[in-house]
């Protein structure tokens, strides 16, 4: 009986290049025996990405945070979770084929958004943050496990994860971690310091088993922004958002080369 052959999905974003890199791969990877379906199939063994870091995350949320290794291939983005250049197609299936190649593991965070109507859950692989609805400053209670930390006021605060602490946390001040760490950094979003208001101006962070618990003080019925690696969801009055490190864990495929360090450096410095 002949083997069935192993699947791949590859999905692209709207961009001519992108497109035409990913028909090339899919005709690529037929020919060396792959099957590579039109439409996302569970049982693929491998997801290939092409476009930029944000492509990669929008589909990462779009598919629910599937099982299944990724590899990205950038075309011409900013390519921090992206590992292959669309020039070298066929030295990607020759390594992947031989099995050279490592698995990178990254964590993720979840949040549980409660309103005095629903429970909303979210997963993010970079960050989850909470702004006000309005361009207003907002009033957040924040507790770290059991103890009342502070009365945050200001734009907001994002919780980073490992893999997204070289993201929109950066821009706002806060630490690159390596991420084979396994923590959350709270980073505060413009946090005022008057003698009306006081709050910590630099990231908390975390560590693997603490969970962050804020609840939003609503002077009249205003709402809450959760961002989600990008992606905006518009909630009512809140009344409780907990977020920790979620069982989620996103598999990259990284080939020999790979380094997370070098790879700051060559994106950063
Ligand atoms: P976008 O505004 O189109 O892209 C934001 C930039 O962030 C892109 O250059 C993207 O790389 C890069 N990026 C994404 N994840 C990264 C990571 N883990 N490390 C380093 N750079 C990373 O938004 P998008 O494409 O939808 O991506 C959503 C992400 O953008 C959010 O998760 C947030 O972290 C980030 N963002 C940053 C800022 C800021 O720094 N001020 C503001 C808003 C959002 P590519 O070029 O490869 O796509």
């Amino acid at each position: 009986m002949s083997k069935e052959p192993a699947i791949i999905n590859i999905f692209a974003n709207e961009d001519k290049f992108s497109t035409n890199t990913a028909q090339l791969l899919k005709r690529k990877l037929e020919q060396s025996g792959f099957a590579v379906p039109d439409t996302f199939d569970p049982q693929a063994e491998l997801i290939v990405c092409v476009g930029g870091d944000g492509s990669f995350l929008k589909t990462l949320q779009e598919l629910r945070f599937p099982d299944i290794p990724f590899v990205g291939i950038n075309t011409r983005h900013l390519g921090f979770f992206q590992e292959l250049q669309p020039d070298k197609l066929d030295e990607f299936i020759f390594n992947y084929r031989q099995g050279k190649y490592t698995v990178q593991e990254l964590k993720t965070v979840g949040a549980v958004v409660r309103d005095k109507d629903a429970v909303y859950e979210y997963t993010a692989l970079n960050e989850i943050m909470i702004k006000g609805d309005e361009s207003r400053p907002i009033h957040l209670n924040l507790s770290i496990g059991d103890n009342f930390i502070e009365r945050f006021s200001g734009d907001g605060v994002l919780i980073a994860t490992p893999a997204g602490s070289t993201a929109y946390n950066y821009s706002l001040g806060g630490s690159i971690v390596d991420p084979r760490l396994s923590l959350l950094q709270v980073t505060p979003i413009a946090p005022m310091n008057t003698t009306a208001y006081r709050c910590f101006t630099s990231s908390i962070v975390l560590p693997a088993d603490l969970s962050v618990h804020v609840v939003p003080e609503f002077e009249i019925e205003r709402g809450v922004r959760i961002v989600v690696d990008g992606i905006e969801h518009h909630h009512g009055p809140v009344q409780e958002i907990a977020a920790k490190i979620s069982p989620f864990i996103v598999k990259l495929i990284r080939f020999e080369n790979y380094d997370f360090w070098t790879k700051v450096k060559s994106k950063f410095l």
